[in-house]
């Protein structure tokens, strides 16, 4: 079954196939075109026991409940993630009877990201070593890692700083003449001591310093979406600490590889660092 409803916030199936017994009636799919660096929105009406299998250009993406039985899967896209079409397919198991496959094409439009060039102090590139990488990843990466079945989130999300985002996400990256990476986050020009709150409700999964990402707090929000911030010139949570939205958790420093003082917010869903400033919208089925 091939859905091309482009154009639309959404592709329903045909009301003929919903009247089928057992069959799904529905797979909501929003944005119908997003931009690199968006949240692709899947929500698949098959309570459990249904299985249902998701999966983006042929990669099976995780499927978590929500309160009413609806199936949710998020799907972070970035730079990286080509212009131009990809497959979204959803494949529905229920008892004995044989699975039922759709499928559809998303077309992701460009983000035009520019370019940012940075230049930071001699010697603070040689953080950039391999030993630091190590540590840096062996704290984060288990972190990263988690999918908590439930989420902790409502609502749309909140900026963690009231300053003003002098760096945006998606921009290349150029340090003192080389180009890195692009923009994982978004960049909060406050000043040193600035509060840093919660962004949305979440449980602590991290709280140390790091030797790039400074003093560094990760929340868990629940269903692969955590979020990070990074530079902090101290933090006032601990793991396993349960943060309501706009709680204080630690405030704007310049530890780590960083200019000067600056908060780095990044969010990362199910694999893929997104454009944070996507979730302070109200988006159905995600944060309304
Ligand atoms: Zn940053």
């Amino acid at each position: 079954m091939a859905l091309a409803l482009l154009g639309t916030m959404c592709a329903v199936l045909p009301p003929a196939l919903s009247a089928q017994g057992e069959a799904p009636d529905a797979i909501k799919v929003a944005p119908a075109s997003p931009v690199q660096g968006d949240t692709l929105i899947v929500i698949v009406a098959a309570p459990p026991p249904a299985a249902v299998r998701v999966r983006f250009d042929g990669d099976a993406v995780p499927v978590f409940s929500l309160p009413d039985g609806q199936r949710r899967v998020l799907i972070g896209t970035t730079p990286d993630v080509a212009t131009g079409g990809h497959t979204l397919s959803v494949t529905v198991t229920e008892g004995t009877k044989a699975p039922q496959h759709y499928s559809q094409t998303v077309r992701v439009r460009s983000g035009h990201f520019g370019v940012r060039s940075l230049t930071l102090p001699p010697g603070t590139m040689d953080l950039v070593s391999t030993k630091n990488l190590d540590t840096e990843w062996r704290a984060i990466g288990p972190v990263l890692a988690r999918r908590t079945p439930v989420a902790y989130w409502s609502g749309p999300f909140q900026a963690p700083s009231t300053a003003p985002i002098d760096s945006p996400y998606g921009v290349e990256s150029v340090y003192n003449g080389h180009r890195e990476w692009w923009h994982q986050g978004a960049d909060f020009a406050g000043a040193e001591g600035d509060p840093v709150v919660a962004v949305n409700a979440g449980v602590v999964a991290l709280a140390q310093n790091l030797p790039l990402g400074g003093n560094t707090v990760v929340l868990d929000h629940g269903q692969g979406v955590l979020s990070e911030f990074i530079h902090l010139s101290s933090f006032t949570v601990h793991p396993g600490d349960r943060v309501a939205r706009g709680a204080l958790i630690g405030r704007i420093g310049a530890t780590g590889l960083v200019t000067g003082p600056s908060l780095h917010w990044g969010l990362y869903v199910n694999g893929r660092w997104v454009n944070p400033l996507f979730w302070l919208d109200p988006h159905p089925g995600l944060t309304s």
